[in-house]
């Protein structure tokens, strides 16, 4: 039996210390049981925290009968290292596998979960597995279809590395097919076919001429973009083709739904046979909750949006506003030279440690 690593007080007591250990500790996606045997006996060493497990899942939480829950979560997987383990210290740099994305987040969370004994909120604190692979192995997706109680708060945030900035929703994602339908006929005598490559022509100009859509909603600016990201069709080089296709993605700002995006499409590819291939929805930064006003204040700084997509939208789904921030670089996230600054790991801790300390108004 492989003893699980000791997340000792005096490591917990560090969230630089501790992030160290965590990045030692190899936890590729599929491959967290190890890491998650030492964060929750951290947690249960705590010994004032309901600790519950699904899988590689580690549910904490705080029964302080504060008025209202906030959530703080963090993944505990990584994507395959790159010869970029142990973590090494260079200065103020930390490099390793999974320092960035986002053990030193990681860190930070289970650092305050082990930490701060009276929180002015009740205070979830979740570790998951299998951020960076295929959503059907999602820890957080699974939480949701089996233990969506662990869930309720009126507001999350995820410490991905967003460089100490606050992240706030996220933009939504929708992948179509636009296909155009010609007539076969051999290339010899054309004029008994009809091209559907040439029929792509239309579609790609629409695309090229389209202006997309900024928004700005509580603040933060959104900018939509629509793009031609594959195309395919032929049958051979003496035919004329009867079928071309554009894939084109669709990245669009949380005021409109999935419906509406897929309408939007619709009205921009009109006359075009269109199908959806995948989608997934934005998330509304809901800055105007008062667990979230309370944190911008203790931050200072204005917000800004998330482009990408994040497992924030999970939570938005559930109607929990939540928002992205992590001492991480995002631009390092994934590299061979992935690494975090360290002061950004110590300022990260010290702000979520004052907003959960601060007595809520
Ligand atoms: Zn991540």
């Amino acid at each position: 039996m492989v003893m699980a690593a000791v997340l000792t007080p005096e490591i917990l007591a560090d969230p630089v210390a501790l992030t160290r250990a965590l990045v030692d500790i190899e936890s590729v996606s599929g491959d967290e049981q190890e890491i998650t045997d030492a964060v929750e006996a951290a947690l249960l060493a705590a010994g004032r925290l309901s600790v519950s497990r699904l899988g590689n899942v580690v549910c904490a939480r705080t029964d302080l009968g504060r008025p209202s829950r906030v959530i703080l979560a963090g993944h505990l997987d990584t994507v395959p290292i790159a010869d970029n383990l142990p973590a090494t210290i260079a200065g103020d740099l930390m490099y390793g596998c999974g320092t960035s994305d986002m053990k030193s987040g990681s860190a930070i969370a289970l650092h305050l979960a082990a930490t701060v004994a009276e929180p002015a909120f009740d205070v979830t604190y979740l570790f998951y597995d299998c951020e960076e692979v295929e959503s059907e192995r999602n820890g957080l997706f699974k939480v949701s279809q089996q233990q969506p109680d662990w869930l309720d708060g009126s507001f999350a945030i995820l410490l991905e590395p967003t460089h100490g900035l606050v992240e706030a929703g996220c933009q939504g994602t929708m992948r179509v097919i636009v296909r155009t339908h010609g007539t076969r006929a051999h290339a010899a005598r054309s004029w008994h076919g009809h091209n559907a490559i040439h029929d792509a022509g239309e579609v790609l100009r629409r695309l090229s001429a389209y202006q997309a859509r900024q928004v700005t909603i509580d603040g933060c600016a959104y900018r939509e973009g629509l793009n031609a990201v594959r195309i395919a069709g032929g049958v051979a080089s003496n035919v004329i083709p009867d079928r071309c296709e554009i894939e084109v993605n669709f990245r669009f700002a949380p005021d409109r739904g999935e419906a509406d995006a897929l309408a939007h499409l619709r009205e921009v590819f009109q006359g075009y046979e269109l199908e959806v291939t995948d989608s997934a929805p934005g998330a509304l930064p809901g800055l105007d909750r008062p667990a979230a006003r309370q944190f911008l204040d203790v931050v200072g700084e204005a917000p800004v949006a998330k482009l990408g997509w994040t497992d924030v939208s999970r939570f938005a789904a559930m109607g929990i506003p939540a928002l992205n921030f992590g001492p991480g670089d995002p631009n390092f996230a994934h590299k061979r030279d992935e690494h975090v600054e360290i002061p950004k790991i110590r300022a990260g801790a010290e702000t979520l440690r004052r907003w959960l300390t601060t007595p809520a108004d």
